[in-house]
């Protein structure tokens, strides 16, 4: 039996992370599922769920609307966050209109490197890993604070952009984008750890 890994589809950049999973799936030599899903049912089916970059605002108003909290909150696989998904993953975040998740204990502040136009690519150091990471930054959030539960994962410019706690992992930049598998990799091999009945 395969991991079974659901991409949040309400809104945000779904397809290019269905594709990264798929390829790191077959670079490890793993068996499993990529699929994109919009309703609360579909979560009992995954092991790992992506929440992907798009507007966290919009996504916040979307999980209410499909009563999606409380099912995220309970789920006890592991949670890949990127961008807009860290916004929403955390305990505290610097915007009201965004009701955080809670189920990372870290703060976020959101839009910390710049609007639109000032998306651009940094380098990003990972830890235990010596190579940097090109880190695509769109309307990127920043982890303001990492508490006790969690730990710092990637600095770019001395801020902190990626953290872990348990299954979970939260990058503030886009790895889907770019075709460098590793971080996707760290995660599935974190994942294994904590779920070794996969
Ligand atoms: N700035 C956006 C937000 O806070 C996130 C941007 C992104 O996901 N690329 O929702």
């Amino acid at each position: 039996m395969g991991i079974n890994i659901g991409v949040c589809a309400l809104q945000g950049d779904v397809s290019e992370h269905v594709a990264a999973f798929k390829a790191a799936l077959s670079a490890s030599g793993q068996e499993g599922e990529v699929f994109s899903f919009r309703r609360a049912v579909d979560i009992s089916r995954c092991d790992a769920i992506v929440l992907p970059g798009g507007e966290s605002t919009t996504i916040s108003r979307l999980l209410r609307k499909n009563d999606m909290y409380d099912p995220l909150r309970a789920f006890r696989g592991g949670i890949f966050a990127t961008c807009a998904g860290l916004v929403l993953i955390g305990r505290e975040v610097d915007d009201p209109r965004v009701e955080p998740l809670g189920i990372m204990d870290i703060a976020v502040g959101r839009n910390a490197f710049g609007r639109q136009r000032d998306s651009c690519e940094r380098a990003v150091t990972i830890t235990g890993d010596n190579r940097p990471f090109r880190g695509y930054f769109i309307r990127a959030p920043v982890i303001l604070s990492v508490g006790p539960d969690a730990m710092p994962l990637c600095y770019a410019d001395h801020s902190v952009v990626g953290a872990v706690q348990g299954p979970h992992m939260v990058l503030s930049f886009h790895p889907e984008l770019g075709g460098d598998l590793r971080l996707h990799l760290l995660f599935l091999e974190r994942l294994g750890a904590y779920t070794p009945a996969l």
